[in-house]
């Protein structure tokens, strides 16, 4: 398959530390970056031998640039619809970190413009792509625990220094729900390829830092069928294995090490005949299967792992979570069903 050419809009961490190895990885080209501050840029595009056709690197002059396909946004949450909406009306094909905005209208929003412009829009909620988080899938599709009753996920870890920024300030789309609890509901939504109904939720300030934002919450969602999810997000604990359990009436599947991006962690079955580990066969990091499903759909075959629907879906749930928090109350989701 001919690989895109593309534009980042945003010279952050992560397409430093994650998107541009793995666009390299798959063989894609890297037409050229643009910011809000031209010697940050050309500095990170130095850093990462990034052709510099301009000396502004203005959005405007990256979309203008006909031999950019597709655009990587990265710029922080609240600037994704402006990002992604230009990009989308120069005809530019769109990958969009997550969350994919700090609102569902302002999500929904960038899922229309896109869809208006006849561009695929993919969301870079990189665990469903995971081979493990596959074979979770196919193990719950097949029956293998029967009717689903629970979901516990863990996703904890220590916020690394070099991010200790935003996520941390009072900013829209700061905190541990907006960064950590988003996956997980990426994870989980399509797991249960159900509805999320409700959340209920309380988030704490317990980093030894200064915080405006929450850096830890627990959750309960409730989805259809009287499911009950259970979410531990954080970004204080250093040596906590992540995992995500899926509990049904004829078993149950411990998936260990798997909330993370690195193509790690392993998958156990356990039921009537005791436990066992279940074969992962695709190890491919996460990001190039996103890639590449990504491009397979620029090029009309299939979609994004992750779609706008399935990313405003997982802000819904993050929303309620962080609504509950505020209230002390349940909180609805405003979920969008996929059919
Ligand atoms: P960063 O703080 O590294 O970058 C965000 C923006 O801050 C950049 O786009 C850049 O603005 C600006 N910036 C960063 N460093 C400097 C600097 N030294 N000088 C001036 N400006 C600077 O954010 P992250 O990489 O942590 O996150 C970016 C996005 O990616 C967010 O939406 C986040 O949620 C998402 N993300 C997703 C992950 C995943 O697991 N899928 C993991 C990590 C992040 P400009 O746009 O103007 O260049």
């Amino acid at each position: 398959m001919t690989q895109l050419t593309w534009g980042l809009i945003g010279a952050s961490d992560i397409a430093e530390t994650g998107m541009i190895p793995a666009l390299r990885r798959v063989g894609a080209r890297i037409a050229g970056v643009a910011s809000g501050n031209a010697e940050h840029a050309r500095r990170f595009a130095e850093r990462n031998e990034i052709p510099t056709t301009t000396s502004d690197f203005s959005l405007d002059a990256l979309l203008g640039d006909p031999a950019v396909q597709a655009v990587y946004v990265s710029s922080t949450n609240e600037q994704h619809l402006a990002h992604a909406s230009a990009a989308a009306a120069a005809g530019k094909h769109v990958l969009c970190e997550k969350p994919l905005s700090t609102d569902l209208e302002a999500g929904r929003q960038i899922a229309a413009t896109c869809a208006a412009h006849g561009v695929v829009l993919g969301v870079n909620h990189h665990l469903p792509a995971a081979g493990t988080h596959r074979t979770v899938r196919r193990l719950v599709g097949d029956g293998a625990v029967g009717r689903v009753l629970s979901v516990n996920v863990r996703h904890t870890s220590l916020l690394p220094e070099r991010l200790r920024g935003w996520r941390l300030s009072g900013v829209a789309g700061a905190g541990v729900v907006m960064d950590l609890s988003c996956h997980d509901a990426s994870v989980v939504n399509p797991l249960l390829g159900t509805r999320a109904v409700e959340a209920t939720a309380m988030t704490v300030k317990q980093g030894r830092w200064e915080t405006a934002a929450e850096d830890a919450a627990s959750s309960v969602l409730l989805y259809d069928d009287d499911v009950l999810v259970r979410l531990h997000d954080s970004f204080t604990t250093p040596y906590t294995p992540s995992y995500l359990e899926v509990h049904g009436e004829l078993g149950s599947i411990t998936a260990r090490g798997v909330m993370t991006p690195q193509p790690v962690g392993d998958v156990f079955l356990s039921d009537g005949s005791g436990e066992r580990e279940i074969d992962v066969p695709d190890r491919r990091h996460p990001y190039d299967v996103t890639l590449e499903e990504f491009s397979r759909a620029v090029h009309g075959d299939g979609r994004p792992v992750v779609d706008g629907r399935d990313a405003v879906n997982a802000l819904a749930v993050c929303l309620a979570i962080l609504e509950s928090a505020r209230s002390g109350r349940r909180a609805a989701v405003e979920f969008t069903p996929t059919s």
